[in-house]
């Protein structure tokens, strides 16, 4: 049998054809067009499932399930509860895909599906338990215990980046303070650089942003970092610190076998994972154990498809 995978974004939905092992065999996109309302854009995922299927050879009988990654929270009934960046709130996305193509459909967290795609296809393929972050906008994250998903009692049970890990830091969008997408996002990173740039106009973060303060992106602060800038340096050194912060809080609570690290921050490659794991280490608790290894996730943009169809199986 093969899988669907549907990754629903604010600019684009991507439909991959899925095979057992978690390979995608085929794939296509189309824009979201958001400003349409949640139905169009359902229908249109249906109508590309169906197209990906008939252009990689397949019939629909082949498909076992469909899978949906969405940037937000859906319950057990298939209704999107939630999603702040689509404006979608309690949207029957299962009843109106069963519409177009008569499959069961599962629909889980964006950053859940990733975490479950690393651990059928990418770096944390073959171990039983693992946990996946992604460093954008927020933090995001996945747990995966015994190779599932693991979402709580109540489906909020991988909101990683709203564990506080500084109980009287910065208030978070949630309402909660010092959670630690406030020090762990790229958000955080670039919010930090344009603080620190204001009493130091001279430091290599605003050269790098070509001298403007709007264009500073997580790029521009560890590429200062890398050439020695010591207000990027401080800033970078904060940032590693406060993940591994969080990244030592994860292993002492599930100690998980891999922890892979995606999403945009990750780009900076060794230059990430060399510090951070010098960090975690001093932070350990057991220091004379194995531990979670700290790897890059693999699967980059392909992880929303493979992991959103692999809920189907
Ligand atoms: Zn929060």
């Amino acid at each position: 049998m093969v899988y669907i995978g549907v990754d629903l974004g604010g600019t684009n939905i991507a439909v991959g054809l899925v095979s057992e092992e978690g390979k995608i065999l085929h794939k296509d996109s189309v824009p979201t067009l958001l400003e349409r309302g949640p139905e169009p854009v359902i229908r249109d995922m249906g109508t590309l499932s169906l197209k990906v299927i008939k252009d990689a050879g397949y019939s629909v009988d082949d498909v076992k399930a469909i899978g949906v990654g969405v940037p937000g929270l859906a319950n057990a009934d298939g209704v999107v509860i939630f999603c702040p960046n689509l404006k979608w709130h309690m949207v029957p996305l299962r009843k109106i895909m069963q519409e177009i193509i008569n499959k069961p459909v599962f629909i889980d967290n964006d950053a859940t599906v990733a975490a479950l795609a690393e651990s059928v296809a990418g770096a944390s393929a073959g171990v039983p338990n693992s946990v996946f972050l992604t460093l954008g906008t927020g933090v995001g994250g996945g747990i995966v215990i015994n190779h599932k998903i693991y979402s709580g009692s109540h489906g909020v049970g991988s909101e990683l980046g709203h564990m506080s890990v500084k109980y009287d830091g910065r208030q978070c969008t949630c309402g909660a303070y010092g959670c630690w997408e406030q020090y762990s996002s790229a958000t955080a990173l670039i919010r930090n650089a344009k603080e620190a740039i204001e009493g130091h106009p001279e430091s290599l973060i605003l050269a790098e942003a070509g001298g403007d303060v709007e264009k500073i992106d997580a790029r521009c602060v560890i590429d200062a970092s890398r050439k020695g800038d010591p207000i990027a340096c401080k800033i970078y050194g904060e940032y590693i610190h406060y993940l591994a912060v969080g990244i030592v809080n994860i292993i002492n609570s599930i100690d998980p076998e891999v922890i892979a690290i995606g999403g945009g921050v990750s780009n900076a490659g060794e230059y990430l994972m060399e510090p951070l794991r010098e960090e975690v280490k001093k932070l350990i608790f057991y220091k004379d154990l194995p531990y979670a290894r700290i790897e890059l996730a693999t699967l980059k943009n392909d992880a929303g498809i493979i992991g959103s169809a692999m809920l189907g199986k």
